[in-house]
């Protein structure tokens, strides 16, 4: 019997790339729903792919009956943006733990296997110079630091996931994102900072011939992680041959493309050149530094430096990252330029 997939969230920038490779790639069904449906393309047309547009807050009804009628369920609806656990706290809290404490319980109730995305920023600002999933520890700044409400909610899921683990038996997977990016990420075309995570603020700034800007010098790093290596690990969690991932909490990230955000900015600016469409936005682009205060607001504090663990990843699921920084860059800006985003905008970026 082919498995059945239930998405929560499915359009997604994860939850879309997901159901892509699950209909090309595998014999499954997948049960999405979502606000909108604009990163979904034809997928809908896929008869294997039965998609409603609604909000899970509200189709609470639709919710319960498909966690009932799925074998495993993916719940990917949250608000995963940096700049917004400052500016909208509760409603991070509401979506982020409230609405999925609700789904998880669905689990619970029928017995369903539950594919959980856990976070990277879960670590905060921990110590460890290598991130451990099962050894690290787990540190953030004061309440008045209101962007740790978001790791606080996600640390609380985690617990209480693996909390009905132990007592109850759930079957769950717990998978933490390192600075996934690719197409979809955020909306380019939303020139707003503040809008996108770095890598989309970054592209959007280029494209609208606005200076990018590094938050306290950009010396600060990540390890981005392009989508479609995320995607696969993805797959073989939700295939879980032989139970390898349940009960198992996996990073899933790229520590060879561990980069400062200034560096990002820098690839980003010589590989925008590359491409004819962007070449004059790219060369005029520059660079400037800013205060996080003036950036985000006081109730921000950053992180310093985030690299992943991935042995158990690579042991136990037989994964890998392949695709480098600047393959990764160049993939996403090459799907924005085949989508003609660039064009349009570009045009009405300077004016004509
Ligand atoms: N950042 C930046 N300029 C921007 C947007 C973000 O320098 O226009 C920095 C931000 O302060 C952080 C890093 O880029 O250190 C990554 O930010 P992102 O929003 O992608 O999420 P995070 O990795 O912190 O979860």
């Amino acid at each position: 019997m082919a498995l059945k997939i239930m998405i929560l969230g499915a359009n997604g920038f994860i939850g879309s790339a997901l159901t892509g490779a699950i209909l090309r790639e595998r014999d499954w069904e997948v049960y999405g729903i979502d606000l909108s449906d604009n990163k979904l393309g034809d997928l809908p047309k896929d008869n294997r792919f039965h998609f409603v547009e609604g909000d899970i807050t509200i189709n609470k009804e639709w919710v319960e009956y498909h966690v009932k009628k799925c074998d495993v369920v993916v719940p990917l609806v949250a608000i995963a943006n940096p700049a917004q656990y400052v500016t909208h706290p509760l409603r991070v809290f509401e979506l982020d733990f409230e609405a999925n404490v609700e789904v998880v319980r669905h689990c619970v109730k029928y017995g369903k296997r539950l594919i959980f995305p856990s976070t990277s920023e879960l670590y905060g600002m921990s110590p460890d110079p290598v991130l451990d999933e099962e050894t690290s520890p787990l540190v953030y700044g004061p309440i008045n630091k209101q962007r740790w409400i978001y790791a606080a909610s996600k640390q609380l899921l985690d617990r209480v996931i693996y909390a009905y683990g132990v007592r109850d038996s759930l079957d769950y997977t717990l998978f933490r994102p390192f600075n996934f990016i690719g197409p979809n990420l955020d909306n380019i075309e939303e020139p707003k900072e503040g809008s996108s995570r770095v890598f989309t603020q970054f592209l959007s700034n280029v494209l609208y011939r606005r200076p990018i800007k590094l938050v306290d010098g950009g010396n600060q790093k990540r390890s981005f992680t392009y989508i479609d290596d995320a995607i696969e690990c993805l797959l073989t969690i939700l295939e879980n041959k032989d139970g390898r991932a349940t009960r198992r909490i996996f990073n899933i990230g790229n520590p060879d493309n561990c980069v400062s955000i200034r560096d990002l900015a820098e690839r980003t600016i010589r590989i925008a050149q590359e491409f004819p469409a962007l070449r004059d936005a790219a060369k005029g682009t520059e660079i400037i530094e800013v205060s996080a205060g003036e950036y985000y607001g006081k109730y921000y504090q950053d992180i310093q430096v985030r690299v992943p663990a991935i042995e158990a990843a690579k042991r136990d699921l037989g994964w890998r990252p392949r695709t480098d920084m600047d393959t990764a860059i160049r993939r996403t800006i090459d799907f924005y330029v085949q989508l003609g985003s660039f064009n349009s905008l570009n045009a009405s970026a300077s004016g004509l």
